[in-house]
């Protein structure tokens, strides 16, 4: 086992993000959602189309389904007359063919009428009484959309793992989905533990601390896509601990902030033992969040058991272990790829390294012509909350002897998902 004190070293970022990883065997079970509130829901099985869309050929442009034939040989000085004998507006289409000598009106959209193989738009013609001229020969096609050309049926549109974004909906309305499949969203407990935290509204007194992470968490957590079913704060006390942790291994995903560290007062990794969660790791190669802790209940979400986080309580460390071991579980339950939320940038500035741990520096983002540069956003201590403001991701920087240099590529961790 691996201890904060014990001979072993902690594991890396990268170690502890698998290893949480390996802990979601499958994303939950799925169920239908109407597209009015699926929208960042992740769909659960492909999207294949059942019908052509367009699902008829029509016109591109409001004017008059022609037969080509009928225009050959307009041009400048020599108009063609055609009569107009019915008209194909959207929703609404002519009840018959067009013959010889006839144009229909038709609308952007409407369909295009039998006999009909291209379309004059209103502003090439002049209109008179029941009569349209023109000067253009239009060749077979002109301006007309033809069914399937968007979507054919029997296409697989979307993958099983897409998340449901404004496009996402649209094709779905498109395709005649009116509830498309998606995993159930991961339910997620936090638990807040410190005798010290009081929430906004209190009034302070000596040693109070504003419990910051009742309210950084669960944003974090609804962003990933959870659902919080539960936000409680306990103190440090060994049997309200168990208590409070009980109730949380209730959801898919407990999130335990503070009480984690190795004081005599942190209670939270014997509570999870004496619960039965079985310990994957305490202790990560990181600055902050180097006492993080995860284990898994039971055989974890979606069998009654849950994926259990005991975070370190310093605010910045609680947010940054949350993005970068927290996050990608709640992804992964979604049914959702998570590692989509990476990317390489230029740092602007010098970092000093730590000889031992990686650091996940709080950084702005800014688009050049050299590609993304990351900019610190200021002192980056782990109780120095307001380092988040303002910052677009987390540069990961590497442990090793001399100072990361301005102009060093690194990985960064967006903090948007
Ligand atoms: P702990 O991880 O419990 O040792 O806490 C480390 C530091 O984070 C202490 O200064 C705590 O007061 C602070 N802290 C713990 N939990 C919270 C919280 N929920 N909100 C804000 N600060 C916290
Ligand atoms: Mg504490």
């Amino acid at each position: 086992m691996r201890t904060l004190r014990g001979v072993s070293e902690p594991i890396s970022v990268a170690e502890a993000r698998d290893a949480v990883l390996a802990r979601v065997e499958a994303p939950l079970e799925a169920e239908p959602v109407p597209l009015e509130r699926a929208l960042g829901r992740v769909l659960a099985a492909e999207a294949v189309a059942r019908e052509d869309v367009p699902g008829f050929d029509n016109s591109a442009m409001d004017g008059f389904a022609v037969r080509a034939a009928d225009t050959d040989g307009a041009g400048p000085g020599s108009p063609v007359t055609l009569r107009v004998a019915e008209e194909s507006r959207a929703g609404a289409p002519a009840e018959r063919a067009v013959r010889a000598g006839e144009g229909f009106r038709i609308s952007t959209g409407g369909v295009l009428p039998d006999g009909a193989d291209a379309v004059i738009r209103v502003e090439e013609v002049a209109e008179r009484d029941d009569e349209i001229t023109f000067e253009v020969d239009a060749d077979p096609g002109r301006d007309i959309r033809r069914a399937g050309e968007d979507i054919r049926a029997g296409e697989t549109i979307l993958q099983a793992g897409a998340v449901l974004g404004a496009a996402e909906l649209g094709v779905l309305a498109s395709l005649g989905v009116p509830a498309p499949s998606c995993a159930r969203r991961p339910r997620l407990a936090l638990v807040c533990t410190g005798d010290e935290l009081l929430g906004p509204e209190e009034p302070m007194r000596p040693g109070g601390v504003r419990n910051s992470n009742a309210h950084t968490v669960p944003a974090l957590a609804r962003g990933a896509g959870a659902e919080v079913i539960a936000n409680e704060r306990c103190p440090d006390d060994p049997g309200a601990t168990r208590d409070a942790l009980e109730r949380a291994l209730e959801a898919d995903v407990a999130v335990v902030c503070g009480g984690v560290s190795v004081g005599p007062h942190d209670h939270v990794k014997d509570a999870f033992t004496e619960l039965g969660v079985k310990e994957a790791f305490w202790g990560v190669a990181l600055r902050p969040g180097r006492p993080t802790w995860f284990g898994v209940h039971g055989e974890g979400p979606g069998t009654g058991g849950a994926l259990a986080f005991g975070l370190p309580g310093n605010p910045v460390s609680a947010f940054v272990t949350f993005v970068l071991f927290v996050r990608p579980a709640i992804r992964a339950l979604a049914g959702a790829d998570p590692g989509t939320d990476t990317a390489t940038a230029t740092l602007a500035s010098e970092v000093a390294r730590l000889p031992k741990r990686d650091q996940a520096v709080r950084c702005g983002l800014e688009l050049t012509d050299d590609g993304w540069v990351a900019t610190p956003t200021g002192p980056q201590a782990s109780h120095i909350l307001t380092s988040m403001l303002g910052a677009d991701a987390l540069a990961v920087v590497e442990a090793g002897p001399e100072p990361a240099p301005a102009g060093e590529r690194v990985r960064v961790q967006l903090l948007r998902a």
